[in-house]
């Protein structure tokens, strides 16, 4: 069981010293301290001491100490700790929406779905795992999945708690021991889900958490040879790198990368409803979404009726406090991100785009925090910046096509492929539609979630799935025994 406590209070400042390692809560030997800032008011909520190369060893050599029971641990007994796993993130689902609003300034309505998506995970990975036969025997040849050992789970910021659950259910589910590098601006997030792996009373030293920076404990993880596999989901550059930087040690990798992802609207879509989709589509989580449907193509033949309706629309849409209820767009994460979106809504200005609604600057009345006006061009053209690079905002590119074919051209003119939409009447045509974009899931008319389904990228979104049975198998290694 855990023993001391990971946080404590001061002045409304609170302070995190501790990493949880081998079951308990741990000084951290790193001394390097981070302020978390609130994104509302850019004011300090929090100090957080990070880890350093030492401390990330240390973690690893609990999981590797634990790997050698809990890597033989059969599969009723796995699907035993995903149900207590799943059990105690549905007793903290306030909590981590809470803090995830604080935190990063996601909005209500979606910190609570993400929140929920995490629960689902470990539902998906029991039912996935109960479906999954790990033996296999013909003839004088039995095949059997083994986990891959030790596995190194790296986490971006913008639904941090659902990153871990996916992995951690993936990996438990395979009978992984695993080291949790979680996102350093996702710290309190982070504390929460400690609390849930304490409730589900999993062995010590199967879960380990190491908070700190991605250069120092990150990079631990990717080049130590005690690592078996590393799961990560980021940003391309940072993917990129652990590929070539685990391949010295021949690392096994499941990449989530980032996503330019297009909404088809097509010819016979009924505006009433096709509108309202493709920007919940673009919008999601402030726009700080990999799956944000951030290029919506729609038919020229239609422009001018959907010009003045998309308008409309994002006249109605609420930014504000992420705590509100009725908030869609809440604030960007950091300064940092703030300026990244101001950078691109300027670039789109200058690459001739139409400002349909939006622009640059802070909206009126929010100027203390990271607030963004949520931004939609039109007279988009596919090569230009702002519809190839992914901007992580809400920022939204309308770009005309000519025909279907000229339609599916273009969403697959990236080089990103992680998720589209089709928007359309005529199913069996959205449907042919869809069977033609490179990306690894397709929503029609609409997002929508199925966590059986395999979740990843094509080309730069990344290497690998998540969800259900497709994430366990992510993390196990076939075994021949021939007699
Ligand atoms: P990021 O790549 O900057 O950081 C992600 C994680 O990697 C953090 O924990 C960070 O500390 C760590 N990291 C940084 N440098 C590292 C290194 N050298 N070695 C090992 N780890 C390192 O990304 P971010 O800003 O946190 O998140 C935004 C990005 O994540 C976007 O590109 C977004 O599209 C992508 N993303 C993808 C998915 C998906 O499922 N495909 C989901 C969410 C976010």
């Amino acid at each position: 069981m855990a023993t001391g406590k990971s946080i404590t209070e001061r002045d409304g400042i609170r302070t995190i010293t501790t990493h949880y390692i081998d079951g308990a809560f741990v000084e951290s030997h790193g001394r390097e301290v981070m302020d978390i800032i609130k994104p509302t008011n850019g004011k300090v909520i929090a100090r957080v001491t990070l880890g350093d190369e030492e401390d990330t060893r240390r973690a690893i050599a609990a999981a590797k100490r634990a790997l050698a029971s809990f890597g033989r641990t059969s599969k009723e007994e796995c699907l035993r700790y995903l149900r207590q796993l799943h059990k105690a993130v549905s007793d903290h689902v306030d909590d981590l929406t809470a803090v995830m609003i604080e935190e990063y300034g996601g909005v209500a309505q979606f910190a609570r779905l993400i929140v929920e998506s995490g629960v689902n995970a470990f539902a998906a990975a029991e039912k996935g795992l109960q479906e999954l036969p790990l033996t296999r025997s013909w003839g004088k040849t039995t095949v059997t999945l083994e986990p891959v050992g030790v596995a190194g789970l790296i986490t971006a910021w913008n639904a941090n708690a659902l990153f871990i659950c996916l992995k951690l259910a993936s990996a438990v589910g395979a009978g992984c021991t695993v080291v949790i590098k979680p996102s350093e601006l996702s710290s309190l997030q982070t504390q929460v889900m400690i609390e849930c792996v304490i409730a589900a009373k999993l062995p010590k030293g199967v879960c380990n958490v190491v908070i700190g920076r991605g250069d120092v404990v990150g990079a631990e993880l990717v080049r130590n040879p005690d690592v078996d596999k590393i799961s990560f989901t980021g940003s391309v550059g940072v993917g990129e790198g652990i590929m070539r930087d685990g391949a010295a040690t021949m690392k096994r990798v499941t990449l989530e990368l980032g996503g330019k992802s297009p909404t088809i609207l097509l010819d016979d879509a009924a505006l009433d409803q096709a509108i309202p989709a493709a920007l919940v589509l673009a919008f999601m989580n402030s726009g700080q979404a990999c799956a944000a449907g951030t290029r919506l193509l729609v038919p020229k033949s239609r422009l001018d009726e959907i010009k003045p309706r998309i308008r409309e629309a994002m006249r109605a849409l609420t930014v504000g406090d992420p705590a509100d209820p009725k908030t869609a767009i809440g604030p960007m994460v950091s300064q940092k991100q703030y300026e990244r979106v101001q950078s691109y809504i300027r670039k789109g200005i200058e690459e001739g785009a139409e400002v349909l609604a939006g622009g640059e600057g802070h909206p009126k009345g929010l100027e203390a925090g990271y607030f963004v006006k949520p931004t939609v061009f039109a007279n988009v053209k596919n090569d230009m910046a702002i519809a190839q690079e992914e901007i992580f905002g809400p920022v939204l590119c309308v770009i005309a096509y000519d025909s279907e074919d000229e339609a599916i051209r273009i969403a697959n003119d990236s080089k990103y492929g992680l998720h589209a939409a089709v928007l359309g009447t005529d199913l069996q045509r959205a449907r042919r539609v869809a069977s033609q974009i490179r990306s690894g899931r397709v929503v029609i008319n609409g997002m929508t979630d199925d966590p059986q389904a395999p979740w990843g990228g094509f080309k730069y979104s990344g290497v690998g799935r998540e969800y259900g049975k497709y994430g366990i198998e992510a993390f196990l290694e076939p075994k021949a025994i021939l007699e």
